[in-house]
């Protein structure tokens, strides 16, 4: 157990499974107190327990991050539980694919209210709590898919995720005042329940494009973001950084050896 977190109240929003968890996982070895927030009340105490048993300390609550009064609810939970919010790792997201042929209204506003609103919403909720902290950390996952590439089935998705980084640069320049940095963190393809589901040829292709030859840990997402939290991290804010085992440097997938 190091201590690089040490009594930091963190929220992580998804951190009942994949990617969240493993942040979660993270900044509780490094002492933080841990908010995990996610729709499904058994993955979520089940994640939470597993921190738990490792020593760390962490609980969950119940909230849907397109819901204004569940995210207020967020709040006052972390508020409650831990004291404040010190950073805030806003990370639930979905990726249902749907080409545009057969998309339909309504699977677009689904991706958006919770990927792109659910950010604004989580972020403008937190702020107050981070405002109080002496220096709050606001942490993004967007993706490479968006900002960089893309994907058939995720132009709604990528949209979103594209997005964050256009709502981050203008909140960075809004907090600064307040010594409040908000950063991205963009992973490639990351080992999670949600990407299991795609099956296993995505996954093989996936791996084939990658040159570090795998896919990543959810762990890698967290130490990123871990960094961003530091006080070495202190002056950057703003910023995007890919977490891709290099998969976006090839202009060709025959190079990848
Ligand atoms: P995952 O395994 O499906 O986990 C998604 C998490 O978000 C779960 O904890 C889920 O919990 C939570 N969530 C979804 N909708 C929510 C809502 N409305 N309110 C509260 N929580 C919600 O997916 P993942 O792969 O870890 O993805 C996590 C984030 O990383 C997403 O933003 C995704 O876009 C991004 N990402 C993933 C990859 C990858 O390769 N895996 C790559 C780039 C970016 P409940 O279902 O219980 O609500």
């Amino acid at each position: 157990m190091g201590n690089r977190a040490h009594k930091k109240a963190v929220i992580v929003t998804g951190g009942s499974k994949g990617i969240g968890c493993g942040i979660a996982k993270v900044f509780a070895n490094e002492g933080a107190k841990v908010l995990l927030v996610g729709r499904n009340p058994e993955a979520g105490e089940q994640a939470a327990q597993e921190i738990i048993d490792g020593g760390g300390v962490a609980s969950f609550l119940r909230a849907d991050i397109s819901t204004p009064n569940d995210v207020a609810a967020m709040v006052e939970t972390s508020v409650y539980r831990h004291g404040g919010i010190d950073v805030l790792c806003s990370n639930a997201g979905v990726f249902p694919s749907a080409r545009l042929d057969e998309m339909t209204e309504e699977e677009w506003d689904e991706v958006n209210s919770i990927n792109l609103k659910g950010t604004f919403l989580t972020v403008k909720a937190c702020l107050p709590e981070l405002k109080k902290s002496e220096a709050g950390r606001v942490l993004l996952t967007s993706s490479i898919t968006g900002p960089i590439t893309g994907y058939p089935g995720w132009s709604h998705y990528g949209a979103t995720k594209a997005g964050m980084l256009g709502f981050m640069r203008t909140a960075a320049i809004e907090f600064a005042q307040h010594n409040i940095t908000i950063n991205a963190v963009m992973p490639g393809n990351i080992m999670t329940e949600g990407l299991d589901d795609i099956g296993e040829d995505y996954l093989n292709a996936m791996t084939r494009s990658i040159p570090m030859g795998r896919l990543g840990e959810t762990e890698d997402v967290g130490y990123a973001m871990l960094f961003l939290s530091s006080d070495e991290a202190r002056y950057i804010t703003g910023q995007t950084l890919i977490v891709d085992g290099g998969q976006t440097l090839s202009e060709s997938i025959d190079t990848v050896s």
